[in-house]
């Protein structure tokens, strides 16, 4: 255990950083601690002293005639810089995404960029990021274009469908079994259904046109055909994309497949995470990789552009088993590959990673150079807490390919528009810099029976 004393205001920025390199690390009041942090301010210039035995690491910031906002948003940067720098030389530990936590590393170059900076030089030789991530954000950049501008006056619509078959053991989602939930399937199915039709009416009567339409999970595909029919007959719009994240290979058939073309959806996703039986056995997906490639040509047989996940650093899977998993997910030539780093958060049965850091990102690297040599391009990426060696999850796309919603939701440029449990809707007030929120109840049974409550939330939001 280690333990951390900070004497100022960003203790959980503060705690990320440590949780870099520690699975286990304790804020502590007390400033007898093992590493310290200590702010200073004299004339507007922020002084940040970090210490531990033997060593200390100083940063500072000049914020005088910088807005409010500006000058918080970098004594948080510096500060968590001065404790980077420190553990970096204390541990002998570099990450791969250097000091920066709880932000985008897209949004935070594009920000940097619209202050006047070089911000390939501030990630690489202030903020400790590998040229190689630098790069790969250069990449997203330049493959967005100009989708990465403020969608205004529409909004995404999405729809959660939180059953799934059987539980994965890295699952956190708040998804339960449906044979389990058999009794809730049907009113839940009546709730978002009015959900649905209550926030497309909302839309209509703001002004507020729907462009992209996702619905997504747990397995959305884990519904009938006829429920997927009966909620799908709620949506009389015509988006530009309309996406079903289906996933499971055990869930789809070709009277489903059926129900989603004939209301128009354009992409689905058949997700592998592996192309290994054994490590599809010890994950507990319940299907077998024969039931991959059998469901992605019928996929393809109805016309659907599809979409992969894989998943690095799952248990069993060592690097040459991984390797093949995404050489097999190249061959078959999905216009989308997602590479995910396993991130092991609460809730998902699997508590230890059982995988060496190193082997993971060279995973990630090797997924990231084959699927780029098989003309593929990076378009969108995130990060998560608790991800294997403080990695991340990247998009891929074929030319021309790229999920407009995951860049929308991702780059946060569009409003969203939630239906069902567990769904956020968002706001994003552009000229003040910020987003709203309107979260919808996380369980099944307190969003059937508090449906109308949290309609009224989502659409004070947008009023
Ligand atoms: S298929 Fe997806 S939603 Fe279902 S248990 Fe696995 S990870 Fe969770």
């Amino acid at each position: 255990m280690s333990t951390l004393y900070t004497n100022f205001c960003y203790p959980t920025e503060i705690h990320d950083v440590a949780k870099l390199f520690f699975d286990d690390v304790e804020l502590t009041e007390s400033n007898v601690a093992t590493y310290k942090l200590v702010e200073q301010c004299v004339d507007g210039e922020f002084a940040y002293l970090a210490q531990t035995a033997g060593l200390s690491e100083r940063q500072s910031v000049n914020c005088n005639g910088l807005d409010e906002l500006r000058c918080i948003r970098l004594r948080k940067r510096y500060a968590k810089l001065a404790m980077y720098r420190l553990l970096e030389r204390a541990t002998g530990r570099s990450m791969p995404w250097g000091s920066l936590t709880g932000i985008r590393p897209t949004k935070l170059a594009e920000q940097l960029a619209k202050e006047g900076e070089d911000w390939q030089k501030s990630f690489t030789q202030l903020l400790g990021v590998s040229q190689e991530k630098t790069n790969l954000v250069a990449d997203i950049l330049r493959t967005q274009g100009v989708l990465r501008q403020r969608q205004k006056g529409s909004a995404d619509l999405y729809v959660g469908i939180p059953f799934c078959v059987s539980r994965c053991s890295y699952c956190s989602f708040t998804s339960g079994e449906i044979d389990r939930l058999k009794k809730y399937v049907a009113p839940y199915v009546e709730a978002l259904k009015n959900d649905i039709i209550a926030t497309l009416r909302f839309a209509h009567s703001k002004g507020i046109g729907i462009r992209n339409v996702y619905f997504g999970g747990g397995t959305p595909t884990s519904l009938s055909a006829a429920q997927l029919d009966d909620i799908m007959n709620c949506i009389d719009v015509s988006p530009v994309e309309y996406t079903v994240e289906a996933g499971r290979p055990d869930t789809l058939d070709a009277e489903k497949l059926a129900v989603l073309k004939s209301h128009g959806v354009q992409r689905i996703s058949v997700n592998p995470q592996t192309f290994n039986q054994s490590v599809l056995d010890v994950i507990g997906r319940k299907h077998s990789v024969e039931d991959i490639y059998e469901k992605y040509r019928l996929a393809k047989s109805f016309g659907f552009d599809v979409n992969m996940d894989l998943i690095a650093g799952l248990p069993t899977e060592t690097y040459p088993m991984f390797c093949h998993s995404v050489d097999e997910a190249i061959r078959l030539a999905p216009e989308n590959i997602t590479v995910h780093t396993l991130a092991l958060k609460h809730g998902s049965a699997l508590k230890e990673q059982s995988y060496s850091a190193k082997d993971v990102a060279n995973m990630v690297q090797y997924a990231q150079q084959a699927v780029c040599a098989a003309g593929y391009a990076p378009y969108y990426m995130y990060r998560q807490k608790y991800m294997a060696d403080n990695l991340e999850n990247v998009g891929y796309c074929k030319k021309g390919k790229m999920c407009l919603y995951n860049i929308g939701i991702m780059e946060e440029v569009s409003d969203i528009l939630a239906c069902g449990t567990n769904a956020i809707s968002k706001r994003i007030l552009s000229d003040e810099n910020r987003i709203e929120r309107a979260a919808n109840a996380k369980d099944v049974i307190t969003y059937i029976q508090r449906n109308e409550e949290y309609l009224q939330r989502k659409f004070k939001l947008f009023e």
